[in-house]
């Protein structure tokens, strides 16, 4: 990977699940065997000193950021449930401070339950709900103001095809890489180099178990964005252990 973040591996749940699905993709997932949780054992044998000078590290050290993003609905279940080691996202959220916004949910709601993270822009919010460029501006940089200060440090941002979300048709990892120069290019001569290295630059778009390898191979795919394959715990542990 290109940017200076870590790998990171986001499934969005979309509008799926029940109580009872979401709790056994939950339980599939707390038995997974996460590659990255090895290597990250490896900061325990680092002299106790340093152990805690560092402790607010121990978690980053893994290699991998892994968040899922459930409904709004189960957000609680999940949080509850689901191991530390996963984040949990939300899929959506309001433009400010709540209200009388009837149906929306405030970055504040969102940090109550502990959620650090959001997915904003997402086409199927743009094509399918209408939201446009200035609205989802609206969003992102409220969220940023307020929310999860990872978000602020080393945000996402996401090249997904549209031709290649939920359809099973995914980019080659040249295209994909092409693709993500392009945009880490953009950031460095519109904002700043500092900003385009920072910069997570994530592919989605029909990545799975059997895909996800080749294109975390990329120099500038710094993470994925998984629908369909986030759903099923075997196969999301595969893609989150893409890179080890
Ligand atoms: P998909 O969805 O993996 O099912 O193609 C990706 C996305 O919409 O983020």
């Amino acid at each position: 990977m290109a940017g200076s973040g870590k790998f990171f591996v986001g499934g969005n749940w979309k509008c799926n699940g029940t109580k009872d699905s979401i709790s056994k993709l939950v339980s599939d997932l707390n038995s997974a065997t996460l590659e990255s949780d090895v290597v990250s054992t490896s900061v325990l044998l680092i002299p106790v000193i340093q152990l805690l000078a560092n402790i607010s590290n121990v978690l980053p050290s893994t290699i991998t950021d892994v968040v899922v993003a459930p409904p709004f609905v189960y957000i609680d279940q999940v949080k509850n449930s689901l191991t530390d080691r996963i984040e949990i996202a939300a899929q959506n959220c309001w433009t400010g401070k709540g209200g009388a916004f009837t149906g929306e949910i405030s970055v504040e709601q969102l940090k109550d339950l502990g959620c650090k993270w959001v997915v904003l822009g997402h086409s199927e919010r743009r094509h399918v709900i209408g939201e446009d460029d200035q609205f989802i501006g609206k969003k992102a940089a409220y969220a940023l103001s307020e929310m999860l200060p990872q978000v602020g440090i080393t945000s996402l941002l996401s090249y997904e095809p549209v031709w290649a979300i939920g359809t099973g048709k995914v980019a080659s990892p040249e295209q994909a890489q092409e693709v993500h120069i392009a945009a880490r290019d953009w950031l460095s001569k519109n904002v700043s180099a500092e900003v385009a290295s920072k910069t997570r630059i994530i592919y989605g778009g029909s990545v799975n178990g059997g895909n996800c390898a080749e294109l975390a191979k990329q120099e500038d795919i710094d993470g994925f964005l998984v629908g369909g394959a986030s759903l099923k715990g075997p196969e999301f542990a595969t893609i989150i252990n893409s890179v080890t």
